[in-house]
């Protein structure tokens, strides 16, 4: 077996861009989040780990925003100590077709978005793939932002998503673009369907996995179809998880709301066992740092902080968010991994 490739950081200029309401919103989406916490942590309890399905411990590890968490002493996995229950996904994710959820991802400037997140996506899967793909099937695809970038890149591709809302919205931003509606509305179970039975050989799942109630009806699913590789992305416990366990008035981006669960370096490898599969290609590129200076703006916001004190944060802090992130990047302990795999050796052709 050959070592995975690995890529290493990524510029953070997206981010305040993207994220405006990060800073500005503090407050607003403090409350939503303790609010979503206080939801799930009225769910019942989870005993065994979300990935390898060993039991946990009966000691909580840390709390953080009302919520307990445990590490997994089998895989490492971070457990929240609550189930998804399907009334609380519902919640998030379906209820008023989504509408709510959505409202964090609909842009003004869908372009923009897809040219500044998606297609750097597409071209680290591009330049780690051994060979051209049919197709790409992108599960949980949302408004379908990479479904869009992988067809500007001239990849076949179409997306899944449970939210009608999220669909709709990317079908019509799509059709206006090329012409065509790419993106279906599916019910949970047909969803794992379409993995199992896609004639295109790449599933992909960006920021999708740790959002599943059930995620081993997905490893299934992909174990089970004939797709050669998987590409997704997930969050990670790290410097921003810990940030948020320390600062409790700062809107908790990584540990909150749809992420009850994080991964660790170890539960992803247990991941690949349970799939199956081999790593191809590793991108590690957090926020870690951008959350810490996220957190000093809110923290001096709190503490009656002038226009001027806020450029003093900025002068002294921008230009080094991205060197200092690299150094969480290459270290792996940073906030995201993107990640493909090949999904069986035999199929590996
Ligand atoms: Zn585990």
């Amino acid at each position: 077996m050959r070592d995975p490739i690995l890529k290493y950081s990524k510029s953070s200029g997206f981010y305040v861009d993207a994220k405006k309401d990060f800073f500005s919103s503090n407050q607003a989406l403090l409350e939503k989040a303790q609010s979503q916490n206080a939801s799930y942590a009225s769910g019942p309890a989870r005993t065994n780990c979300k990935i390898c399905g060993h039991s946990l411990p009966n000691e909580t590890d840390f709390k953080s925003h009302g919520v307990e968490y445990v590490f997994c002493r089998d895989c490492n996995h971070l457990n929240g100590r609550y189930d998804d229950t399907k009334e609380f996904i519902e919640e998030l994710y379906v209820s008023e077709d989504g509408e709510d959820y959505s409202k964090n991802y609909i842009d003004d400037n869908y372009v923009s978005r897809a040219e500044k997140i998606y297609i750097p996506k597409v071209e680290f899967l591009k330049e780690s793939l051994p060979r051209t793909p049919t197709g790409i099937l992108d599960v949980g695809c949302g408004g379908g932002y990479f479904v869009y970038a992988a067809q500007k890149m001239g990849y076949p591709s179409l997306g899944v998503d449970v939210s009608k809302t999220m669909t709709q919205f990317g079908n019509q931003q799509i059709r206006n673009l090329m012409g065509c509606e790419p993106l279906h509305c599916v019910d949970e179970t047909e969803l794992y369907e379409a993995i199992r039975y896609t004639a295109f050989d790449v599933v992909s799942a960006i920021g999708v996995i740790e959002h599943l109630r059930e995620p081993q009806r997905f490893f299934e699913a992909v174990k089970n179809s004939r797709a050669s590789f998987l590409y997704y992305s997930v969050p990670m416990f790290s410097l921003s998880a810990l940030l948020e366990n320390s600062l409790p008035n700062v809107f908790p981006r990584q540990l909150s709301g749809g992420h009850t669960h994080l991964f660790t370096e170890k539960s992803l490898v247990k991941m690949h066992e349970l799939i199956g599969a081999q790593s191809i290609a590793e991108w590690r590129f957090g926020t870690d740092v951008m959350d810490l200076y996220r957190a000093l703006n809110v923290g001096i916001q709190e503490n009656c902080g002038s226009d001027y004190a806020h450029t003093q944060i900025s002068e002294g802090m921008a230009g080094l968010i991205d060197d200092l992130q690299s150094v969480f990047d290459r270290n792996h302990f940073c906030s995201e991994i993107h990640v493909l795999v090949s999904c069986s050796d035999s199929r590996f052709k």
